[in-house]
């Protein structure tokens, strides 16, 4: 076995060496010509000349070997619906999908925005997309129709896939109705409007000569045959927002080749999944992890994936060990709020299952922090692997890359920069910062296959955007702070625009936070800075209790707020001391469970909160106002 540090030293040093070997991995109809076509920096064109489909990958070719492995369960703890499809029961729906597509004149680069709960007709879709070439846009089922609105205008589809409803907690979510209004709201709505009708919501209205029905549509191919369209390597497979934490959401735009040969390399040294066992992603669709790692990844892989429709807590919050169990997992992905909720719950919930087949658990998508992650290693008694990355990268840019080497867990570290990433930790006048020294993480282009192309039809903004960090170097922002330590693991310190200059000291909230978290009382935080004539700013916390009973009085309270403050003294320093830590039952986060500092930090400075359409539960914010209010 090579080194992580060989294996990614060779990555960037022969880079064309290195990613024509991976290319490989997938199958192509024409092979490509050169693997990274870099003449118009920052822009990357990888696999240029290769003609390729992600359907192809994906499906047919897993098809065409082993036609009855499983390739798609879905589970709906929401209306008991628990299916396995085979790979050829896949293909088999998905030429059916790609044959309604086509009947409504659907082709090549023509985009297909979809809005669906998680059902197996929504993996039905994207894949049927990228069979024909069509662009899919899949939104997070349950955005407001102002949100959807404004993605239609900027994908502009041509038709939209969506359903009646969807169910969450056993209750019915609407989706048809979201669709009708942001198709008023919109300046260009879509020609048609394609329903997965599941007999939720009884009698939903439809428009003539605009929505139509899916099982009427599919009972007419029944037997269709749609062959895969082949696409040049750089031909978008698909736009996909970001997740809108840190203001406007960005329209990632996504290849095919770099994409498919990026995922392959990613389950064979990152998530070590092998054909014919199987991955649980516990993400959504709407998400870069449910487009890379619930249904690009491990199909292309040739492993089952699972799609699961419910809450980690419903019938109870063992349901995801019992899918462990059942369909003998051997991967799994989540994200650290996920377990967070589960800590709350017995462990005995996990233990009382056969875990066996679990390799690892692998968790992504903000900060882990050491407590929880001690937890549920000790629980599992398995790796669980923070990885760091990004909508815009599609895939891990920080991780441990067991299917090169064994490298030891730290807490708090989501390890080392992956292959193919030139990744390093820059100070501000654009030079390399040293060991232990904190400076922003960025990426020296060209980014590795699987990263964004482009802002969807904005390459203008694609460049200001991420690439102007330095006149000089170009070098790819993540907006994250980082540092990385004397064994070389990186640790991640929040969002460039999280940190707070106390007095001349720069804090990044995300230590702050973990400080408070340090006092045992304390379930979660979010520590924000606000304006300050004194000290310029000034950390104030907002935590939640394990035990809300613990701040019942005020004398209680009071009590608590000084020795959380005491316990951030010892652990940071005085200059660190929040000015305030108030008590609140729940923070603000976006609908995949990202903190929204940016909200919390301008109430506490009595500013408006900003666009909030992202947010999960606005009941938060009021508890952030009344905090600040009340005292
Ligand atoms: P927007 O870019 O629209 O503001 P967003 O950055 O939350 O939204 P995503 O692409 O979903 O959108 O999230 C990526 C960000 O999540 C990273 O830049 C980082 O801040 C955070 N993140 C992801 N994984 C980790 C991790 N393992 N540890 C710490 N932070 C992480
Ligand atoms: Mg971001």
């Amino acid at each position: 076995m090579t080194s992580y540090k060989e294996f990614h030293r060779r990555s960037i040093d022969d880079r064309n060496g290195f990613w024509g070997e991976q290319a490989n991995l997938i199958d192509w109809q024409t092979p490509p010509t050169t693997v990274c076509d870099f003449s118009n920096p920052p822009f990357a064109k990888w696999f240029a000349g290769g003609r390729t489909n992600l359907c192809h990958n994906a499906v047919d070719r897993h098809a065409a070997q082993r036609p009855d492995a499983p390739a798609l369960i879905y589970i709906s703890t929401e209306t008991g619906v628990e299916r396995t499809y085979s790979f050829a029961e896949l293909k088999r729906e998905v030429e059916r999908a790609a044959a309604i597509l086509r009947g409504l004149g659907v082709g090549r680069g023509d985009r297909v925005l979809i809005y669906m709960p998680m059902i197996a007709e929504a993996a039905f879709a994207m894949l049927a997309c990228a069979r024909i070439g069509a662009i899919h846009s899949v939104v997070f089922g349950g955005f407001a129709a102002g949100s959807l609105a404004t993605r239609i205008d900027d994908a502009r589809p041509k038709v939209m896939v969506t359903a009646d409803a969807g169910m969450r907690g056993g209750k019915a979510v609407p989706y048809k109705h979201l669709v009708d209004e942001a198709c008023r709201l919109a300046q260009n709505p879509p020609e048609r409007v394609l329903i997965v009708d599941r007999g939720i919501d009884v009698g939903f209205p439809r428009v003539e000569g605009r929505d139509l029905d899916y099982a009427t549509l599919r009972a007419h191919h029944l037997n269709a045959e749609v062959p895969c369209e082949w696409l040049e390597s750089s031909e978008p497979s698909y736009i996909l927002y970001t997740s809108g934490t840190t203001g406007k959401p960005k329209g990632v735009q996504r290849d095919t080749g770099g994409y498919a040969v990026a995922l392959a390399a990613s389950m064979k040294y990152i998530y070590c999944g092998n054909a014919g066992e199987t991955m649980f992603s516990t993400s959504d669709i709407g998400w870069v992890v449910g487009h890379s790692y619930i249904i690009y990844g491990p199909l292309i892989a040739g492993m089952a994936t699972i799609m699961f429709e419910g809450t980690p807590i419903k019938p109870d919050a063992g349901v995801w060990w019992s899918i462990v169990e059942k369909y003998k997992v051997s991967v799994m992905f989540s994200a650290p709020t996920a377990i967070r909720v589960l800590k709350k719950h017995p462990a005995e919930l996990i233990h009382k299952h056969d875990l066996s087949s679990l390799r690892s658990l692998y968790l992504a998508g903000e900060p882990l922090d050491q407590p929880t992650h001690e937890w549920i290693m000790g629980e599992l008694k398995r790796p669980v692997i923070d990885h760091y990355w990004q909508t815009e990268t599609g895939w891990a840019m920080l991780s441990a890359m067991p299917g090169v080497e064994q490298t030891p867990i730290k807490f708090g570290s989501p390890s080392f920069p992956v292959y193919g990433y030139d990744l390093r930790i820059f100070r501000e006048d654009g030079s390399e910062a040293a060991a232990n020294e904190k400076g922003v993480v960025g990426v020296v282009p060209p980014l590795p296959p699987g990263c964004l192309s482009t802002v969807w039809g904005d390459d203008k903004r694609f460049v200001s955007t991420y690439f102007t960090l330095f006149k000089e170097p170009q070098v790819y922002s993540s907006f994250d702070w980082g540092i990385r330590d004397a064994d070389g693991y990186y640790f991640i310190l929040g969002r460039t625009d999280d940190v707070i200059n106390v007095a001349g000291h720069r804090l990044g909230t995300r230590e702050i936070e973990e400080a408070v978290q340090g006092h045992n009382a304390i379930a979660e935080v979010a520590v924000v800075g606000v304006n300050d004539a004194l000290k310029g700013q000034l950390p104030i916390a907002f935590a939640v209790l394990k035990d809300p009973s613990r701040s019942d009085t005020e004398e209680k309270r009071a009590a608590l707020e000084a020795e959380v403050m005491k316990t951030v003294d010892g652990l940071l320093g005085a200059i660190a001391r929040p000015g305030r830590v108030h008590f609140v039952s729940g923070l603000p986060k976006t609908r995949s469970g990202k903190m929204l500092r940016r909200s919390i930090q301008a109430l506490a400075e009595g500013r408006d909160p900003g666009d909030l359409t992202t947010i999960d539960d606005p009941t938060t914010l009021q508890q952030i106002r009344e905090a600040l209010g009340g005292n």
